[in-house]
């Protein structure tokens, strides 16, 4: 799969966090909230689904897909549709998001509470693969989300999602396995994690947390003729992971120069 076009996608929506400067839009715009267990995100795009502007802030008040601080994970929306609204000299006022596969119908629900109480009327609610395939158009093959407490993926099939499953096995297990292995603390596990001048010998240390995840995708498409898999979620980012779901499950696997953004960039792309 070419991902050229994709990754430049992701990459104008990354270099749009880094900045504050203004931007102008007369159009309607396209909102998504990404409510993750590791980071909160809100994208916006132009009527043409281009990256307009972002805003993403650390938080721990979602666990497993669920909402374990309701107050918390408001005010952290407020505030980066705030940001966003600055930027853009005007109010947001619609927002798709998405949820774990799976996810039951009052978990969803709390889900849109957090972004109506922020401000937004939920317009779409989808499950997270199934954002992430707005982004990669994948026909065949399953999408693993790998975030940071759940591995989740979808089936597709002709461009339709057959099956989804998630599992809770992510990026914050890994921080905790680094945090015991270096006796550092969590935060500076999570740091850690992210040194890509690091990354091949933390690999060795976190490999059996990335076997379980590849074990997760194996147990859920056992006896499904799968061609592909295609990797999304910021857990991915780790450099070789890759190549040890690929050894582990046997089948060729994909990933995007930048996994991280996939998901809540499909979010908005659904508004
Ligand atoms: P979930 O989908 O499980 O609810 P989430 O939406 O917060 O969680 P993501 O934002 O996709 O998940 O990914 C967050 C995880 O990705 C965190 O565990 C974070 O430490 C990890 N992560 C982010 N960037 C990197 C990186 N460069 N290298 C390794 N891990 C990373």
């Amino acid at each position: 799969m070419d991902f050229t076009a994709i990754d430049q996608k992701i990459s104008d929506l990354e270099n749009c966090i880094a900045t504050t400067v203004p931007v102008t839009a007369d159009e309607p715009l396209l909102v998504g909230v990404d409510l993750g267990t590791a980071y909160i995100v809100v994208v916006v795009l132009n009527g043409s689904r281009e990256p307009l502007a972002c805003a993403m802030e650390f938080a721990q008040v979602i666990k497993d897909g669920l909402v374990v601080d309701y107050i918390g994970a408001t005010q952290i929306v407020r505030r980066l549709v705030g940001q966003l609204e600055e930027r853009l000299g005007r109010s947001l006022e619609k927002a798709a998001i998405a949820v774990p596969p799976g996810t039951g119908e009052k978990d969803c629900k709390t889900h849109g509470y957090v972004v109506e109480g922020a401000g937004l009327e939920v317009v779409t609610v989808l499950d997270e693969p199934t954002a992430a395939n707005a982004v990669l158009g994948v026909r065949n093959g399953v999408i693993v989300d790998i975030g940071g407490g759940t591995t989740g993926l979808s089936v597709i099939e002709d461009g339709q999602v057959v099956y989804v499953a998630d599992e809770a096995t992510g990026g914050t297990h890994l921080s905790l396995v680094l945090a015991g292995n270096y006796r550092i603390s969590f935060e500076e596990a999570e740091e850690l994690k992210k040194n890509r001048e690091r990354q091949g010998e933390i690999l060795s240390v976190v490999r059996p947390v990335i076997q379980k995840m590849a074990s997760i995708v194996k147990r859920h498409i056992e006896g499904r003729d799968i061609s592909a898999i295609y990797l999304v979620g910021g857990t991915c980012c780790l450099k070789d992971m890759e190549k040890v779901m690929e050894k582990e499950t046997g089948i060729p696997v994909y990933k995007p120069a930048n996994p991280f953004l996939v998901t809540p960039m499909g979010i908005a792309m659904n508004c």
